[in-house]
Formats: structure tokens, C-alpha cells, sequence
């Protein structure tokens, strides 16, 4: 079976893409959502994590995500330091869900593939290339952020035209070309 990566920056409509896969019936992993429950249920790492960012990131035992990410935002050590707690967690996390899985192949979804070392475990990588000018608006509007809030957060993440050269396949979202055929053609390539 397939392990297949699919990655772009914030607002790039990797969820929007992993759910039409879905729709074809490929199994998808969150991988960021999955981060949030192991930071919540995952007792090795909430210990770590209380150990290396304080008890008070915890709350009646459910993490306070806001102080969490208050506590890294403009620090990149305590970040790094963050990421290199959740990242080996969720991958081993992901690796444990595709061995149960029983289709062709399935899809892995995540904002940060290659800044964690996860194509490694994985044997294509698909990104979503999505111009900034169209990204900024779908966030804002998604996210009911200002235009500086999401540029502050896209502007944490590395540059999309490098991201989508490390990629084996990218998905045009910028509302020109039709998504629902860019995945049909990826399809047909990992079922046969
Ligand atoms: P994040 O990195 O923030 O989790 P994402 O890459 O998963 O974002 P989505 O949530 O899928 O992106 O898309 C961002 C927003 O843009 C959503 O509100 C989604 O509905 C919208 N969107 C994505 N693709 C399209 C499209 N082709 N046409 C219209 N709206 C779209």
C-alpha cells in the first residue's frame, strides 16, 4: 500500500483536496488534528510537555493551546523545542494508522511535512499550490482574521515555491483550474 503526503501552506485547501480523496474512498489521516488529541491523550508526551513548558499548559487535564502557542509564538527554540516533542509522536502515531489501513493507498495530511523529517516514512508527496493573494483571503474570511494575523502566520512557514519543488505531484487550487480532475488523474496513477 501507498503512503501518500499531501501538504501546501496555510490555506492552500489541503483539507479541501484530502476530503475529495475521501470522497473516492481513500482513507486520510489528519495529521494536525491528530497532534492535538496525542498533546492531549498521549501521557508520555503531555508530560514532557508540562516538564519543558509548565503545568499551566494544562487545564483540568486539557491543554490550553492558546498559552501553548502564546508561550512559542516569537520564540523559534521554544517552538523547535515543541515540534521536536509532537512531530516523532505523530508520525509514529500516522505509521501505526496506515498499517491498519486496507485500501491501494492512503493519504497523509499535514501542514508540515518536510519540516518534520515525515516524507521519509512516506512514498509520494503531493502539495497544493494555492497563490498567497488567494490564500490571505480564504483564511481571513475562513478564520475571521485580519489580513496581518494571517500574514504573520504564513509568513512562520517556509516559502511555497520551494515546498512545492520538494513535492512529487502538485494540485493547482487557485480557482482557474478544476480540482476535482487533478485529483481523479492522481488517483488513477496510485491505483494502478
Ligand atoms: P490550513 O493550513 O489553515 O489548515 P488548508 O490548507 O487545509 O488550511 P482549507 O481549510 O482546505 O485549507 O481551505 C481554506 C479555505 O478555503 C476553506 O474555507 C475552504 O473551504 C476554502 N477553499 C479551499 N479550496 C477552495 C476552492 N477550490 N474553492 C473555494 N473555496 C476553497
Amino acid at each position: 500500500m501507498l503512503k501518500i503526503g499531501l501538504t501546501g501552506g496555510i490555506g492552500s485547501g489541503k483539507s479541501t483536496v484530502a476530503k475529495v480523496f475521501q470522497t473516492l474512498g481513500i482513507p486520510v489521516y489528519y495529521a494536525d488534528d491528530a497532534a492535538k488529541e496525542l498533546m492531549n491523550n498521549n501521557e508520555g508526551l503531555k508530560q514532557q510537555i508540562i516538564l519543558h513548558f509548565g503545568k499551566d499548559v494544562y487545564e483540568n487535564k486539557v491543554l490550553n493551546r492558546k498559552l501553548l502557542a502564546q508561550k512559542v509564538f516569537n520564540n523559534p527554540t521554544q517552538l523547535h523545542l515543541l515540534n521536536s516533542l509532537v512531530h516523532p509522536a505523530t508520525i509514529q502515531a500516522a505509521e501505526d494508522w496506515f498499517v491498519q489501513q486496507k485500501a491501494p493507498y492512503c493519504i497523509k495530511e499535514a501542514a508540515l511535512i518536510f519540516e518534520s523529517g515525515s516524507q521519509q516514512n512516506l512514498d509520494f508527496v503531493i502539495g497544493v499550490y494555492t497563490p498567497t493573494t488567494i490564500r490571505l483571503q480564504r483564511v481571513m474570511q475562513r478564520d475571521k482574521a485580519t489580513k496581518e494575523e494571517v500574514q504573520q502566520r504564513m509568513d512562520k512557514q517556509i516559502d511555497e515555491t520551494i515546498k512545492m519543488r520538494l513535492c512529487d505531484f502538485v494540485v493547482t487550487n487557485n480557482e482557474q483550474e478544476l480540482l476535482i480532475p487533478q485529483v481523479m488523474a492522481l488517483h488513477e496513477k496510485f491505483i494502478h
